[in-house]
């Protein structure tokens, strides 16, 4: 008989899981309440990319008169930008949805928790607000249920001039100026966005470095871009609280106060600091499936739960936050519930995930960091080449950046990278293989390479 398989939550380690596991013989129910493709990557990932793919061609426009153009000032047409999001959306929901359809995937509309370790139960509340519910017997579960922006006691987003991520794209108006409260990841891209449109735009910067989990020199670069485009960087200041007040002529600000005495006033802030998993009311406890402390999944190398039959895996398991590392966790699910890790399996390394940073110069990485090796003392070889030496560069009229190349010196194996530059996130594709086969510097400095092309800096940095 089949393995009976019941995945909650459409996002990328849902779908993922439930196409490779119905390809591998599971009879797969894929329970979604919302979108199938998930939230956090249609509501988050997709379109703000798609507002910062706009907000570059912007700034890219303000750059043609060095390229032997006039300059033109482009303007946003915020209707126009607002359907690009929602077809880009539509588009690849579509596509999801026709994937898992083809690979016979049953997806079923409702909210689903579980009622006891093999039953999952599912209200599906149709259009005329009449509400059903089934419930299904499963050998295996997965619970995929995705992340929420975190929103801090001392704050009341209103969505309107006080935002979370999730009411940016595109916001109703755009904001002539902005805080952005938090500055890891989410936070600088928002800042990036914003100034890219135009806003004038303050962050608030808890520690002394933007992006405080980066190499220094990485954060050094979008600093630097940060100041030359006029945002105002409010360093080693917490939030403790933001307020809509009325102004003397009748129109509202938003007031961001932090714990240093320090004040900002603007016409929008957003709120970027992190995300809570979406592990309450889904039954964990009736079904004795243990979270940690921040109510994520506690999972083993097999993305099982302390219930060996139930997994977990994508944002909600606690692990990397990515798209790319949700997908690649529903897909050793499928692999381990099927029973094919004991053939060909090969266990994720975290530690090995590239990601990146869609910011202007854009930034990637992946790997060992050299701070990391310092503090364990590791031995490591260094190898940087700047941008403003690739002939590719100079022709883009944007020679910003770098291509830094992590590899053990005795054996010359490529241990890890970051990139700053134009195309970061496409080229440090290289490097990542690198690392994940174990290949050596000689393998990238031996491949033939296009010329002219940014690429030959990786070849110069593994010189
Ligand atoms: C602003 C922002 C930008 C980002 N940009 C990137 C990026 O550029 N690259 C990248 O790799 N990652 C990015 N991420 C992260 C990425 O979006 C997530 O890592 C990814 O979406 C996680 O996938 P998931 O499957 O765990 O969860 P989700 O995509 O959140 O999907 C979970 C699904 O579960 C459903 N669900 C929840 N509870 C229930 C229930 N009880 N019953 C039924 N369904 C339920 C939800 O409706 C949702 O559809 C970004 C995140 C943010 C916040």
């Amino acid at each position: 008989m089949a393995t009976r398989f019941v995945i909650i939550g459409g996002g990328p380690a849902g779908n993922t899981a439930a196409t490779y596991a119905a390809r591998l013989g599971a009879e797969v129910t894929l329970v979604e309440r919302d979108v199938i493709g998930g939230a956090a990557h249609l509501w988050d990932c997709i379109p703000s990319k798609t507002m910062i793919a706009t907000g570059g061609a912007m700034s890219f426009t303000r750059r043609l008169e060095g390229m032997g153009l006039e300059q033109q000032m482009p303007e946003v047409d915020v209707e126009a930008l607002t359907e690009r999001i929602e077809s880009i959306k539509v588009r690849l929901q579509r596509s999801t949805t026709n994937l898992l359809s083809s690979q016979g995937v049953e997806l079923v509309k409702g909210s689903a928790r579980l009622v006891s370790p093999h039953d999952v139960e599912i209200t599906t509340t149709a259009d005329d607000g009449t509400t059903s519910v089934r419930t299904l017997r499963a050998d295996a579960i997965l619970i995929a249920t995705g992340t929420r922006p975190r929103i801090p006691e001392w704050c009341v987003p209103d969505g309107d001039r006080i935002l979370t991520t999730r009411d940016c794209y595109p916001p109703r108006v755009f904001p002539e100026s902005v805080t952005v409260v938090g500055s890891g990841v989410t936070g600088v891209e928002f800042v990036h966005m914003f100034s890219s449109f135009g806003a004038k735009v303050t962050l608030v910067v808890s520690r002394q470095q933007v992006l405080p989990s980066k190499d220094p020199e990485v954060a050094a670069v979008l600093e630097d871009d940060f100041l030359r485009r006029g945002v105002q960087l409010l360093k080693g200041a917490r939030a403790e609280s933001i307020e809509r007040v009325a102004r003397e002529d009748g129109s509202e600000e938003v007031v961001v106060r932090c714990d240093d005495g320090r004040v900002v006033r603007s016409s929008h802030a957003v709120l970027a600091i992190g995300s809570v998993p979406n592990t309450d009311d889904l039954g964990l406890d009736v079904a004795g499936v243990e979270v940690d402390r921040g109510g994520y999944v506690t999972i083993n190398r097999h993305c099982q739960s302390n219930v060996p039959h139930i997994y977990a895996a994508g944002d909600m398991s606690g692990k990397l936050p990515l798209s790319s590392v949700a997908s690649m966790q529903g897909r050793k699910v499928a692999e381990h519930v099927m029973g094919l890790q004991k053939v060909a399996h090969r266990h994720l390394d975290y530690d090995k995930a590239a990601s990146a940073i869609f910011t202007e110069p854009e930034i990637a990485d992946v790997g060992l960091a050299e701070a990391d090796a310092f503090a364990v003392g590791r031995k490591i070889r260094v190898t940087k080449v700047p941008f403003s030496s690739t002939p590719k560069a100079l022709i883009n009229n944007d020679w910003r950046g770098f291509v830094k190349i992590i590899s053990d010196p005795a054996t010359g194996v490529v241990l890890g990278g970051s990139i700053v530059g134009r195309h970061a996130a496409e080229l440090i594709s290289v490097i990542a293989l690198a690392v994940t086969a174990n290949l050596k510097v000689t393998d990238i400095v031996e491949s033939l390479l296009v010329h002219p092309a940014l690429s030959e800096a990786l070849a110069e940095a593994a010189e």
